[in-house]
């Protein structure tokens, strides 16, 4: 086992820093003070934790480059989606401290009882292992709804981002909350293996792929331990005949390629029916070909370098094997190391890798059907259940579709996107429980009923 992380920036493929690994020691050490911590912090008043979400705010904004730089030089994403990435971040902030207190207050259910309410109490340690493709949001809108709920936090996050990791440690320390609150590990997945038997940590929230998610999951289930899984997606993007491209293609374009396609909510499948298709290819492709690829640091730079070369590799193999089963590549498919320049692909059938995996890079698979009831067909034949979007002018015939839709999310005239007040998860492989809103926040609370006679 490594007792040291170094972390890479893909695109100059320098390294950046070296971090000494824990030991197992020190990570039992690390709940042992996260559960002692709880114990006080469960206790501190609302209004005092919605006062240190504001504090969070103010350092988000006054280092708010610092940290989109960090980002972009450990992953790749562009500067300028980087600092999008801590400003959303800062809006989560206002959002659980001008909400939380009404989110977590007892609710009363008259009954024949001289008095029965629902308590949300917080459960103690919870362990959130996180990904590298939103370093920050990931985190955060775990973290926020979690410690504000009075909670404490463990991050285990992705081994490429450690710096990221550490600098949102130091947020919370800067921003006042008691020490312990929120801890960083920095170890690897035999410890946190460990970490999960120990009966102090209580829940276990996992955002990234699916083979670490059964993972996660199944020494949870053994132990009965609740689990949050975010995990990826394939989402269909469905464009019908009477789409108004004119609005809407720059939103269908961002869709698939934001985060140079790195993200489980991205459209990765393009399903539109043959009244529209030549126009939205020709619109499309245009607007793809514009995108402008580079270095991640400059500010007009679209797509990036892919966070890892073995990502790119993935993609390769995903776009070679469909082409080799009759895809065509309408633009595109160039790797030069991990830097992936954005693919289009036609002729795209069910059985093909890049309809029926998840693409985790900048390639969009189209796919001409006949009509609406194919298009929605093909949408709902997937594995994944993140979201679906659809684009249309009859909203009144798209909403009719919404108890047939089995993802997380329907999407009409909007790509798929996370908003703090609106829950955010998916069903099948996907992964279950939700983040934000109201509903993210009660995942690891004890939904108590009391009830006074
Ligand atoms: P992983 O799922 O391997 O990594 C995500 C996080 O899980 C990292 O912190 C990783 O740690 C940790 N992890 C993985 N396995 C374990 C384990 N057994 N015990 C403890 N922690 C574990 O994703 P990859 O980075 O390898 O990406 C592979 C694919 O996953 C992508 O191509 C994409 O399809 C999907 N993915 C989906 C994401 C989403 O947003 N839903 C995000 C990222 C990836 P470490 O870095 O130390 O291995």
């Amino acid at each position: 086992m490594s007792h040291s992380v170094t972390t890479v920036n893909p695109y100059t493929l320098k390294n950046i820093k070296t971090y000494q690994v824990q030991s197992k020691e020190d990570v039992m050490k690390a709940l042992d003070k996260s559960d002692k911590a709880f114990q006080k912090w469960k206790l501190v008043e609302i209004e005092e934790k919605t006062e240190l979400l504001y504090k969070v705010a103010e350092i988000l904004e006054a280092k708010k480059h610092d940290f989109a730089l960090l980002m972009t030089q450990e992953m790749g994403k562009p500067i300028s989606e980087s600092i999008a990435e801590i400003e959303k971040c800062m809006s989560l902030c206002d959002f659980y401290a001008a909400n939380a207190e009404s989110f977590l207050s007892d609710d009363i259910i008259e009954t024949e009882a001289y008095e029965s309410f629902i308590s949300y109490d917080p459960l103690g340690t919870i362990l959130a292992v996180m990904p590298w493709n939103y370093p920050f949001w990931q985190v955060f809108r775990f973290a926020l709804p979690n410690l504000t709920a009075g909670n404490t936090a463990l991050l285990k996050h992705a081994s490429n981002v450690t710096g990221c990791a550490l600098a949102i440690q130091d947020i919370f320390i800067e921003a006042g909350y008691p020490k312990d609150v929120f801890q960083t590990l920095v170890a690897p997945h035999e410890t946190i293996e460990e970490l999960i038997k120990n009966d102090k940590l209580k829940a276990v929230t996992l955002t990234g792929s699916e083979k670490a998610g059964k993972s996660i999951a199944e020494q949870c289930g053994n132990l009965l331990k609740k689990t949050v899984l975010e995990l990826g997606g394939n989402n269909a993007c469905i464009v019908l005949s009477d789409a108004d491209l004119d609005k809407y293609l720059d939103e269908m374009v961002s869709a698939r390629f934001q985060n140079t396609g790195q993200s489980c909510i991205a459209a990765k499948r393009f399903i539109v029916t043959e009244g529209i298709y030549d126009s939205f290819i020709d619109q499309f492709t245009k607007k793809v070909r514009a995108l402008k690829i580079g270095n991640p640091e400059e500010n007009d730079t679209k797509i990036s370098i892919l966070a890892r070369p073995d990502l790119a590799e993935t993609l390769k193999q995903q776009i070679d094997s469909s082409v080799k089963a009759g895809a065509h590549v309408l633009f595109g498919n160039d790797v030069l190391d991990a830097y992936f320049a954005p693919t289009i692909l036609t002729n795209v059938s069910p059985e093909m890798s890049v309809f029926k995996e998840e693409t985790f890079g900048p390639v969009a698979a189209i796919i001409k059907v006949k009509d609406e009831d194919e298009a929605y067909a093909l949408a709902t034949n997937s594995r994944f259940g993140l979201g679906t979007m659809v684009f249309t002018e009859n909203i009144e015939a798209a909403r009719k579709k919404i108890i047939d839709i089995p993802d997380g999310a329907f999407f009409i005239n909007s790509m798929v996107k996370s908003d703090p007040r609106l829950p955010f998860g998916g069903t099948k492989a996907s992964g279950y429980g939700r983040e934000l809103s109201k509903e993210g926040m009660l995942e690891f609370l004890n939904v108590k009923t009391v009830l006074i006679n």
